[in-house]
C-alpha cells in the first residue's frame, strides 16, 4: 500500500471536525500512553481476511451485512444484549445467504461504537446550555455527565474488550451452530400474507439445513457451519484513541510490517468527518484495516473520487466500502452520478447502502423515528439504481439491536407513532429492534428471488 509521508500521528497537522477538549490535557495525555502500552483487541492477520472477504464482496461474489447500534453504550456490555444481537445478526445472514445464494460478511457496529459526532457541539436542556451527549467514550448522558472525561477512553477500551471476549466465546461454543436452529417465531407479524412469505422462507431454510445435516455436509468437522464469523466495527471519530491502537506489526502471510488499528477490524469516516485535507482522511489513508466511507447528498462525485485517490492510491478491489445514507426522496439524485464517476475513475469498491441515517424524522410527539416503508425504499432504490447501470448493490449498513425496543415506526409488527413510548432507550439514533431488522432481511432475501 503506498503510504508516502504517513505516520499514525500525520493527522494532527490537519485540520480536525468533531474534536473534542478536555478540561485537563495532562490527564488526558496520560489516558493516552496507558492505551498505547494496551494489547491489541484483534489481530492483523483477522484484519487480512476481512479484507480479502471484502474483495469478494466487491467482486459480487459475497454480500455484506453491517449492522449494530448507533451509540453502543457501556451498559450494553452485558449478556443478553450481546447475545440478542448476536442472534438477530446471524438470523439475517441466514437469510440473506438464502436469499442471495451467496456468503455473508457479517460486520457488527460493536465492540468499540462509542462516539457520536453532533451536529451541534452544545444543546439546551430545560433552559441551560450543556455540550451535547458525544457518546460514552467521551461524556456521559446525564447532564452533570457532559464534560469530557479522559478516563472514559480507557473504560471504552476495557468495554470494547469485554465484548469482544464474550463474542468470541458464544462463537467457539457454538452460539451460530447450524445443528440447533435460532428460534424462528413469526407471531408479531400482524398481517397474514406476510406471515406466511416469511414463513415459507423459514421453512425452505431449516429443510436445507436438515437436508445437509443427512448428507453429512453440515458434520462437525466442517468448521464453516459451526462457526460464523463476525467482525468488529466502529467509526474513527476520537483520532487519538486510534492512534493509541495503531500498531506496526507482520501479519502472518503478508509482505512485512504495516500499520493496522488493531482496535477494531473495520473503520469508517462519518459523513461530518470526510472532508478531503481533513484529519480524518489523512488518519485512515495509512492503516492496513478495510475502510468505510459514508456518501450523504452533499458529497460531490468528484470529490468522492479524490476521497477514493487519497484512501486506496493502489485501487485495490474492496479496500473501501461505501456506504451511502441519501434519503429515500434523495437517492436518485445522488447514487446514479456517485456509482458513475467511481466507475469511470476506475475504483471497485463495496457499496453499501444505509438508509438509517437519510431518513431520519421527527414523530407527531416529538420523538426521533424513522419509518420502516422509508428504509426499505431506500434499499430496494438503491438495489434498483446499481442494476440500471450494471454495477450492483453489495450489501446493507443498518441501525439495529436484537431488544424489543420501539424506535422506528413500521415493520411487520405495524409499530405505530404511539407505540413509540413504550421502549424507547436509544440515546441517539433510533434503531430497528429484533423483528424489524429480520424484517429487512426477508424483504431483501425475496426481492433478490424475484
Ligand atoms: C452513524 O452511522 O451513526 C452516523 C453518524 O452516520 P453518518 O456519519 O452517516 O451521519
Ligand atoms: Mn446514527
Amino acid at each position: 500500500m503506498t503510504t508516502n509521508n504517513w505516520a499514525p500521528d500525520s493527522w494532527t497537522t490537519k485540520p480536525r471536525k468533531q474534536d473534542v477538549t478536555y478540561p485537563d490535557p495532562q490527564a488526558f495525555e496520560e489516558v493516552l500512553q496507558r492505551l498505547g502500552s494496551l494489547p491489541p483487541l484483534v489481530c492483523p492477520e483477522e484484519v487480512v481476511k476481512l479484507r480479502a472477504q471484502l474483495r469478494k464482496v466487491a467482486l459480487g461474489e459475497a454480500v455484506l451485512l453491517q449492522g449494530g447500534d448507533c451509540a453502543e453504550l457501556f451498559e450494553y456490555c452485558n449478556d443478553d444484549t450481546i447475545r440478542n444481537k448476536l442472534k438477530v445478526l446471524l438470523q439475517m445472514s441466514l437469510v440473506l445467504i438464502w436469499g442471495t445464494g451467496l456468503p455473508v460478511v457479517r460486520i457488527a457496529r460493536m465492540a468499540g461504537q462509542y462516539a457520536k459526532p453532533r451536529s451541534s457541539p452544545y444543546e439546551t436542556v430545560n433552559g441551560t446550555q450543556v455540550m451535547s451527549f458525544r457518546g460514552d467514550n467521551v461524556n456521559g448522558y446525564e447532564l452533570d455527565q457532559r464534560t469530557p472525561d479522559p478516563q472514559r477512553l480507557l473504560s471504552a477500551y476495557f468495554h470494547s474488550a469485554t465484548t469482544l471476549n464474550y463474542v468470541r466465546a458464544l462463537l467457539q461454543a457454538g452460539f451460530a451452530d447450524l445443528h440447533h436452529p435460532l428460534s424462528w417465531n413469526l407471531d408479531h407479524v400482524r398481517e397474514d400474507k406476510r406471515r406466511g412469505e416469511y414463513q415459507a422462507i423459514v421453512t425452505q431454510l431449516i429443510q436445507t439445513l436438515e437436508f445437509m445435516r443427512t448428507i453429512g455436509a453440515a458434520g462437525d468437522d466442517l468448521a464453516s457451519l459451526n462457526t460464523a464469523d463476525i467482525f468488529m466495527s466502529h467509526e474513527g471519530l476520537i483520532l487519538e484513541y486510534e492512534q493509541a491502537l495503531t500498531r506496526h506489526q507482520h501479519a502472518r502471510g503478508t509482505d512485512g510490517p504495516a500499520w493496522y488499528n488493531l482496535g477494531a477490524h473495520f473503520l469508517w469516516i462519518g459523513d461530518r468527518t470526510r472532508q478531503l485535507d481533513g484529519a480524518h482522511i489523512e488518519y485512515f489513508r495509512g492503516i492496513q484495516n478495510p475502510i468505510g466511507i459514508k456518501c450523504g447528498p452533499t458529497l460531490e462525485a468528484a470529490e468522492l473520487v479524490r476521497v477514493l485517490d487519497i484512501v486506496n492510491p493502489d485501487r485495490e478491489v474492496g479496500k473501501v466500502t461505501l456506504i451511502s445514507r441519501y434519503g429515500a426522496n434523495k437517492i436518485q439524485d445522488h447514487l446514479p452520478a456517485h456509482i458513475e464517476a467511481v466507475r469511470a475513475a476506475g475504483h471497485v469498491v463495496v457499496w453499501a447502502c444505509d438508509p438509517m441515517h437519510g431518513n431520519t424524522e421527527t414523530s407527531p410527539t416529538g420523538v426521533k423515528t424513522r419509518n420502516f416503508d422509508n428504509i426499505m425504499a431506500e434499499i430496494k432504490a438503491s438495489a434498483n439504481i446499481h442494476s440500471s447501470l450494471g454495477s450492483r448493490l453489495n450489501g446493507i449498513h443498518l441501525e439495529l439491536t436484537g431488544d424489543s425496543v420501539t424506535e422506528c415506526v413500521g415493520g411487520s409488527m405495524e409499530l405505530t407513532h404511539g407505540d413509540l413510548a413504550q421502549n424507547y432507550t436509544t440515546f441517539c439514533d433510533p434503531r430497528l429492534n429484533n423483528k424489524q431488522s429480520l424484517d429487512i432481511a426477508f424483504l431483501v432475501a425475496s426481492y433478490y428471488q424475484e
